[in-house]
């Protein structure tokens, strides 16, 4: 009996296992055949705290008994408020009004339409994006525009809208970065935003950059007046060692992008937070001017109150001491490897950790990937390797015991690399 279900990010062609999941619990995924599988990616990094987490399953339950789905347009409901407020607690003050959507690639489409629509509003339409070189910010039409082109996004590139790349900060080299986005910003017509990953690049390799680089970036924007929109769908929520990474910088920016973790992975949410100044530009007696975006599931009451209960666990829990250990954990597996002939560019930031396989030929459809994957299935761990860099970026909740594991099998493959497959 085949499945009429068509996966995402699946060769369906290759004929390869689609493991069916029973239940899951903190690091771990059990599957229907009995297995244990440890999550080291926290299920494409949605999962912080761990999975099916006790606080945010009841509020789940909770919430349920109250609501279902609500029209958001002229209406509200007390777990959007709550949300609302907590969120503009805990980001720079100068966000001061919270949009929702209910994915990443909507936050950051509704990001670009903010700016546009900003400047538009106020009467100086601008049109054009600054982007960075192998950013990932979504694969909706939008986000794949302002996304690295490639094997991902050849089949739609004739729909792709153009924009203005600044390279990769690489160590060394991170003056041509700044500078680039310096001389798009002074070209005329001027650039309506700069959208960007604070200090990793994820999809992109899990690609890091300096603090100061960001903060460089950042004040070009400012000095420019170019809208600053940082995209921590991934990057917030801990992963990085604060709760956004735009934290380490001490930047500030006009547009702000979340998900993922948003809700601890619990249920599919998203904001986008603005300045009053966004907000003031499309707010008038003019109809023409409101934003002109609603998706149906727009600020889910259920997802609201999950998010809410999140924020609450954030408040009372020692959570960035658990991620501050975590990191720890991984630098210490890390430094075990850090000489090992087969891995190079060995690398971290706050919970991710990474490594790329040598005798790579790189890019996402190289050799080694496919090997890697079915490498980690076969020891009960998901792993998911970006071409052949393999990372580890697990729950918050993650073991000792667990980690290791993780690690020793990242080891036998490098030992399997280097002996020569
Ligand atoms: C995952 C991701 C997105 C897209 O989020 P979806 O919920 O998958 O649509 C956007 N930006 C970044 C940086 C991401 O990592």
């Amino acid at each position: 009996m085949s499945s009429p279900v068509w996966h995402p990010f699946t060769q369906h062609g290759l004929n390869e296992p689609i493991p069916e999941v029973a239940r899951t619990e903190g690091a771990a995924i059990h599957t229907a055949d009995g297995r244990r599988v440890i999550d080291a990616i926290s299920s494409w990094w949605v999962i912080t705290h761990g999975h099916s987490h006790p606080r945010l399953q009841a509020a789940i339950r909770k919430a349920s008994e109250r609501f279902d789905q609500i029209i958001f347009a002229g209406w509200t409901h007390e777990p959007a408020e709550t949300l609302a407020c907590g969120l503009i607690d805990i980001t720079p003050e100068p966000l001061q009004h919270v949009f929702y959507s209910d994915s990443g690639s909507t936050a950051v489409e509704v990001a670009l339409k903010m700016a546009l629509g900003f400047w538009t509003n106020i009467g100086q339409p601008r049109h054009r994006i600054v982007v960075m070189q192998h950013s990932y910010h979504g694969d909706t039409i939008g986000t794949m525009s302002v996304g690295q082109r490639g094997v991902f996004n050849q089949a739609y590139a004739p729909l792709l809208f153009d924009v203005a790349t600044v390279p990769f900060p690489t160590a060394g080299a991170e003056r041509a970065s700044v500078d680039a986005l310096d001389a798009f910003c002074r070209q005329e017509p001027k650039p309506a935003a700069f959208i960007v990953e604070p200090l990793i690049l994820g999809a992109g390799g899990m690609l890091i950059y300096s603090a100061e680089t960001l903060r460089a970036l950042a004040d070009v924007c400012a000095r420019h007046g170019v809208l600053f929109i940082a995209d921590e769908v991934m990057t917030g929520w801990g992963r990085t060692g604060t709760l956004l990474a735009c934290e380490q910088a001490g930047v500030s920016p006009d547009i702000l992008c979340l998900s993922k973790g948003l809700t601890g992975g619990a249920l599919p949410l998203a904001a986008t937070l603005a300045t009053a100044p966004i907000f003031e530009a499309h707010r008038s007696t003019d109809r023409a001017k409101m934003f002109f975006h609603s998706s149906s599931y727009t600020a889910n009451p259920i997802a609201c109150a999950v998010a809410a209960e999140n924020l609450s666990i954030w408040r009372e829990e020692p959570v960035l001491d658990r991620v501050a250990a975590l990191g720890q954990a991984q630098q210490a597996h890390l430094d075990r490897l850090s000489a090992h002939p087969a891995l190079s560019n060995i690398r971290r930031l706050g919970t991710i950790a990474a490594v790329d396989f040598e005798g790579a030929r790189g890019g996402y459809l190289s050799g080694l990937g496919p090997w890697l994957l079915k490498f980690f299935r076969e020891r009960d761990l998901l792993i998911r390797p970006l071409g052949d860099t393999v990372y580890v970026m697990p729950p918050y909740c993650i073991d000792d015991a667990d980690l290791s594991r993780v690690w020793a099998a990242i080891e036998e493959a490098a030992e399997v690399v280097h002996a020569g497959i």
